[in-house]
């Protein structure tokens, strides 16, 4: 007899597997048709409604930071400052053993007198210290010079972008960006999970083939249950959230069933399958490391914009294809008001997270791992 429940398994998995693997040419003809609305339009209806802060725009917006640093790069001056602030970041970011030579180079391309490379824009004091300084002043030095090269490119440069053909194209995406978002957007495939309130599917962009994950809430669900200010707040909470470790949210809608977030694909199962159902109990301890770097980076994130998570758990960590984790599942997530205490208890019960993740413990006891750190 056929087992009909496992044939429709198969054919789910087989198109969720050919959506991820993408047909280049179908995509190609999809991509043709995703324009962008006219310049006209956007200069006289979307440049009025987008206000000029370069932080939100140069450094949040990933669009738009690319923008302009294109644009900066048309401009000598312009993407010297630009140079510069990348070499910082990269020594910043560097190895011990390689960062004094990293440091040295900036020095000596940035700041000596008869380097080509010199940073014109900064001023005479700051020019002047570096010229007198020794040893251990200089990185406080670097670290003056970024900042007033941040201050610069605030200035004039972020002015011009404004007028250039860069920022033209940044209004066209926002524009683009505005447009009601509806089902017929994506192509639904299986079920990726179950959550409280629906379940979570894989879906895909018509438009660019790009995969998400899509958790749709049940709307008679969340009035039953009274989940509705949860869900609205799960939303707010995923929009102004930017980590690489906390899954972020790329589109909301609603149907007249369900509210639907789509949100980073996370495909390599959640931690507690790789702690419970993948060879011996418990993992690696460099690995259970690398992983609690990367979940310390999420909560960090999330506690500088005043969100408590509590939720930590296993279950609540997920993998994507390189081995990457991200926390996801921000349902209970809460904003905490200045001023305000939060005592009520939430979550599962979880202690000892290394043990857990080693396989020493089973999760329980209680931990306030979200409001220590
Ligand atoms: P709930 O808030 O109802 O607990 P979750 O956000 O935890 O819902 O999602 C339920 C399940 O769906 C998860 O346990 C996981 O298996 C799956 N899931 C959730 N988000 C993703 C994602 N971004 N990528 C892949 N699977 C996901
Ligand atoms: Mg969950």
């Amino acid at each position: 007899m056929c087992d009909m429940g496992g044939l429709d398994n198969l054919i789910a998995n087989t198109a969720y597997l050919q959506a991820r693997e993408g047909d280049v040419k179908e995509l190609q003809k999809r991509r043709k048709s995703l324009s962008l609305p006219s310049t006209d339009f956007c200069r006289k209806d979307i440049k009025a409604t987008v206000p000029p802060d370069y932080e939100s725009i140069c450094v949040q917006q990933p669009i738009g930071q690319r923008l302009f640093r294109n644009f900066l790069a048309t401009i000598p001056e312009y993407q010297l400052a630009q140079d510069f602030l990348d070499e910082v970041s990269e020594w910043e970011l560097a190895e011990d053993y390689t960062k004094e030579q990293l440091l040295e180079k900036v020095v000596s391309r940035r700041f000596k007198e008869e380097s080509d490379g010199r940073l014109p824009f900064l001023s005479p004091e700051l020019s002047s210290r570096f010229q007198e300084a020794q040893g251990k002043e200089i990185p406080g030095l670097v670290q003056l010079a970024k900042e007033e090269t941040s201050t610069f490119l605030m200035e004039a440069p972020f002015q011009d972008f404004q007028d250039s053909s860069f920022y033209d194209r940044f209004l066209q995406w926002k524009a683009f960006e505005r447009q009601p978002v509806t089902h017929k957007y994506f192509y639904e495939f299986r079920m990726l999970g179950k959550g409280g309130f629906g379940e979570v599917c894989a879906i895909q962009v018509k438009n660019t083939g790009k995969m998400y994950a899509c958790k749709k809430l049940d709307k008679k669900r969340l009035k039953k249950k009274n989940g509705e200010k949860m869900a609205l707040l799960e939303k707010e909470i995923l929009e102004k959230v930017h980590s690489p470790f906390v899954v972020s949210l790329a589109y909301a809608y609603e149907t007249k069933s369900h509210l639907c977030l789509v949100m980073s694909l996370m495909n390599g199962g959640d931690l507690k399958f790789h702690i419970y159902n993948v060879g011996e109990r418990g993992l690696e301890t460099k690995r259970a490391i690398f992983y609690s770097a990367q979940i310390c980076c999420a909560i960090l994130h999330l506690h500088s914009l005043n969100i408590l998570y509590r939720d930590m758990k296993p279950e609540n960590v997920l993998m994507d294809d390189n081995g990457n984790c991200r926390l996801s599942d921000l349902g209970l997530a809460i904003k905490v008001i200045e001023g305000k205490t939060i005592n009520h208890r939430v979550g599962t019960r979880l202690s000892h997270w290394l043990l857990i993740l080693l396989g020493v413990e089973e999760e329980r006891g209680l931990s306030y791992f979200s409001l220590v750190l």
